[in-house]
């Protein structure tokens, strides 16, 4: 068998009679049957034909598996976005009574998914802090806890939850273990290696990289994968053939990426660290990170993210951003250019100070998705905009 990363490059829908050495894009929604047998077996299950790419196209196929390959999983169903991932994922496994154990350090929509919707269905949920100890965590868990879910490093705070020992406790209590891994990438952890039964992703991130296309994806156990992929079937959030096109070329390049965008992180990290406009810093690969232990343990890089305290708080934090000239002001992450954030004044404004707080998202808390430019520029600009903030 292949290496992982091979297999990310190299796996391929079956060459066509053009010969083509780069993948095609298979952008139809439906396929034809040579005769009304075939199409009456495809519409049994009797053969795994394609039908409709509602249900499953060759170049969302071919994404999918390699994800399935760099997360070392059994299988796989790509959607069209991060959240329909992540939402699939709880639709199809939870029902009416059961309950949701989710850390409270979580993306923005997740947390609206959980809170606004899931009661209308009759699906419980309880929030568990990010910096909570493992028994704090296992008291958490109800006699009808039927999933626990968390990111890790979160956003935008950086925490690190212990994956080896939330993958424990979920064995211990038959729990499924359901892990957005988006910020760290397969490139940057498996959280499978530590117990996690799904692992979901948005692949609008860095699995894409360059900013262009939404999507997601979820993998783990095939039974399971099994019943998100009927929920999803149904219910329509498919990805695009050509979206699934431009994530399969972007994998070929995943592991190189994130390897340059966590060298660009640590490097930066390292000199912004004790500046005098920082109050404090948070980069997982840095000694001074307060769950370096686990994040060594558990990441095989620091990942592209760095955050940071302003001196100044909220006003300082926005006459930072306006100060730039070279990082990005956008809503996303994951991409070659550097991209910077205040989710006090933004992503984050609707919480109160104390629902902030709680998240430990700070007044002056800046975030940095390191990009690929050249080093020294990304570190010049952040200097620059320090000294007017
Ligand atoms: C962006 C993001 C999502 C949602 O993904 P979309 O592709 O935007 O739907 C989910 N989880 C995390 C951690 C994210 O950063």
């Amino acid at each position: 068998m292949l290496h992982p990363i091979t297999r990310a490059i190299r796996t391929q829908t079956e060459r066509t009679n053009e010969m083509e050495h780069s993948t095609p894009i298979f952008l139809t929604s439906s396929f034809c049957f040579n005769n009304a047998e075939d199409m009456r077996a495809a519409f049994a299950d009797e053969n795994d034909a394609n039908i409709y790419s509602r249900f499953v196209n060759p170049s969302v196929q071919e994404f999918t598996d390699k994800m399935v390959a760099l997360e070392g999983a059994e299988a796989g169903f790509a959607t069209a976005s991060g959240m329909s991932a992540v939402f699939g994922s709880f639709m199809a496994l939870l029902k009416q009574g059961d309950h949701l154990l989710s850390c409270s350090s979580i993306f923005g929509s997740t947390h609206t998914v959980i809170k606004k919707y899931l009661p209308n269905f009759g699906i419980e949920y309880s929030y568990v802090a990010a910096g909570a100890s493992p028994a704090e965590w296992e008291a958490a868990i109800r006699p009808n806890t039927r999933m626990i879910f968390l990111e890790t490093p979160t956003n935008p705070g950086l925490d690190i939850i212990d994956l080896e020992m939330i993958g424990k406790l979920a064995k211990k209590h038959k729990i499924l273990l359901n892990v957005d891994n988006c910020f760290a990438t397969p490139l940057g952890q498996r959280p499978i290696e530590f117990g996690a039964d799904l692992v979901t992703h948005s692949a609008t991130k860095w699995i894409d990289g360059q900013g262009r296309v939404l999507g997601g994806v979820v993998v783990g156990k095939k039974e399971l994968i099994n019943d998100i992929y009927l929920f999803c079937r149904s219910t329509g959030p498919a990805l695009s053939p050509f979206s699934a096109w431009v994530l399969s070329k972007s994998l070929e390049t995943l592991d190189v990426r994130m390897e340059r965008h966590a060298k660009n992180a640590l490097q930066i990290a390292k000199v912004l660290e004790g500046h005098p406009k920082i109050a404090s810093l948070k980069y997982p690969f840095l000694k001074s990170h307060p769950q370096h232990g686990i994040a060594i343990n558990q990441m095989d890089n620091g990942g592209g993210i760095v955050c940071f305290e302003i001196t100044g708080g909220l006003d300082a934090g926005r006459r930072f951003l306006d100060a730039l000239q070279l990082l990005s002001l956008t809503a996303n992450l994951g991409d070659t250019r550097s991209i910077a954030s205040h989710p006090a004044s933004t992503t984050h404004a609707k919480l109160t100070a104390e629902e902030r707080q709680a998240v430990n998202i700070t007044p002056g808390l800046i975030r940095i998705s390191v990009g690929l430019e050249h080093h020294t520029d990304i570190l010049a600009d952040i200097l620059q905009a320090l000294e007017i903030a």
